[in-house]
């Protein structure tokens, strides 16, 4: 999978997609991602990039020629269109069912806001999906790219290795996943579930469906389908 993405901050991408199963996704030709910086686009003295909102109010706002420009240029890299993703959010929110949709993209472009966000024009024209990362405002579209990055890349096939597969995550089947232990057996006086230490295959398999039941329930009824949420 091609992933583009238009910035002003290319240098923020460093850290978390440099390390683990990103990278090694990257590594192995699984994930392209290119960083591309907007502001290359803009063609006057000062390189602007944003102008003042018409009608007043606070703020800049990125400017649709520049972003136009950026997207073409990036756009005729590659010869998939690419499914042109903005960062925003009042966009519809990423979900597991989303990222899912969007791991079957051969390519998406990302284009991340700044300051007040982008001229609508853009939006309207050339966008094609808005996707928020929750109901809050953050300073840019980097840190939202990055989450959908990462998410995405561990449903491309292959990304995640013998490690482990999306479909035991959070999620999966509209569950929560079941609670996890690891050595020691016990730290503290505290112990593990008896039957975790069984070895009998059939009676774990049930506690872990009764756990991500029992977890989906308390916490995240929302999740549950009608007939499984009482
Ligand atoms: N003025 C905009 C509004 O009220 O809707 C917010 C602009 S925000 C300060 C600047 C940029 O950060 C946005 O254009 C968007 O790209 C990004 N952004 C901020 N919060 C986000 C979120 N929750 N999800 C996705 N992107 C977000």
């Amino acid at each position: 999978m091609r992933i583009d993405v238009l910035t002003l901050f290319p240098e923020a991408f460093g850290g978390p997609l440099d390390v683990s199963i990103i990278q090694r996704a990257r590594d192995d030709g699984l994930l392209d991602l290119r960083l591309h910086q907007v502001r290359e686009f803009a063609t006057d003295r000062h390189r602007s990039v944003d102008d003042y909102p018409f009608g007043g109010g606070q703020g800049m706002v990125m400017r649709v020629d520049v972003l136009d420009r950026a997207l073409a240029s990036v756009r005729a890299e590659a010869p998939e269109p690419g499914l042109v993703v903005f960062l925003s959010p009042q966009g519809e929110r990423l979900t597991d069912a989303l990222v899912r949709e969007l791991a079957r993209e051969p390519r998406l472009i990302l284009v991340c806001g700044r300051y007040e966000g982008v001229d609508e024009r853009f939006v309207e024209h050339r966008v094609d999906r808005e996707v928020s990362i929750g109901d809050y405002i953050l300073t840019g579209g980097e840190l939202p790219a990055m989450v959908l990055i990462d998410a995405v890349t561990r449903h491309v096939p292959g990304a995640l290795g013998d490690e482990a597969s999306p479909e035991e995550e959070s999620f999966a089947e509209g569950l929560l996943e079941h609670p996890q232990y690891t050595r020691p057996a016990e730290y503290n006086g505290w112990t593990v579930p008896d039957v975790l230490l069984s070895g009998h295959h059939a009676k774990i398999e049930k506690w872990k469906r009764e756990q991500r039941l029992a977890r989906t329930r308390e916490r995240r009824p929302d999740l549950l389908p009608p007939e499984a949420g009482s």
